[in-house]
Parts: C-alpha cells; sequence; structure tokens
C-alpha cells in the first residue's frame, strides 16, 4: 500500500482514537455525578459492585474498538500496516478504507467468526 495512504488511515484512526477517549472520559464523568446523587444514602459494596458492572457493559463495546484502534496504529509505526495478523496476507485496501482498524484479511476473518 502506498505510504500517503497508509498516512491517510493513520489520521483517521487518531481523530477516532481522540474521539473515542473523549466519550470514555465525559461517560466516565457522568456516571461519577450519578453514583454521588443516587448512592449518597446506600452506599454498600454490592451496590457499587453492580454499578461499576453496568458501567463496564456500557463502554466495554468502545473500549473493544478503541484497543482495536490502538493496535492498527502501533501497527502502522511497526511497518506492519495492512498485514493480516494471522495469516501475515494482505488486507484488501478497500477493507481497510472501510475499516482502517482491521487486522485481519478477509478470509481469516470469516475464519474467525465461524468458530
Ligand atoms: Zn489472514
Amino acid at each position: 500500500m502506498r505510504k500517503r495512504r497508509i498516512e491517510q488511515l493513520q489520521r483517521r484512526l487518531e481523530r477516532r482514537e481522540a474521539e473515542i477517549r473523549d466519550n470514555l472520559r465525559s461517560k466516565e464523568e457522568e456516571y461519577r455525578e450519578v453514583s454521588h446523587e443516587t448512592h449518597a444514602e446506600v452506599m454498600d459494596e454490592a451496590q457499587a459492585q453492580s454499578d461499576t458492572f453496568t458501567r463496564d457493559v456500557m463502554q466495554v463495546h468502545e473500549d473493544r474498538q478503541l484497543t482495536g484502534i490502538q493496535a492498527a496504529l502501533q501497527r502502522i509505526r511497526e511497518d506492519r500496516y495492512g498485514l493480516c495478523v494471522a495469516c501475515g496476507g494482505r488486507i484488501d485496501e478497500g477493507r481497510l478504507t472501510a475499516r482502517p482498524e482491521a487486522a485481519f484479511c478477509i478470509e481469516c476473518e470469516r475464519r474467525n467468526e465461524k468458530r
């Protein structure tokens, strides 16, 4: 893949990473405010744990995306970007345009889904 093309995708990844970080941060703040109001009186251990659980479930999707994006940026730095992490084959450029954080080629992705 051309260097300039990779740089474009890198910028997109970095923007998306910043967005998710902002998002997670504001959710965290929101959570703290709500939790402060609701639990001023009943703040026992079990309640605190179940709140943490709910919050984790909400964030798990974005966390996962963030991890994928960071891994992709890492691969750009290591000059392995665009290569499937499973088989080492080239990932289709159209696929990377649609999902710059894609780590697998289409064949491996399909195989993963079947498992
Ligand atoms: Zn592959």
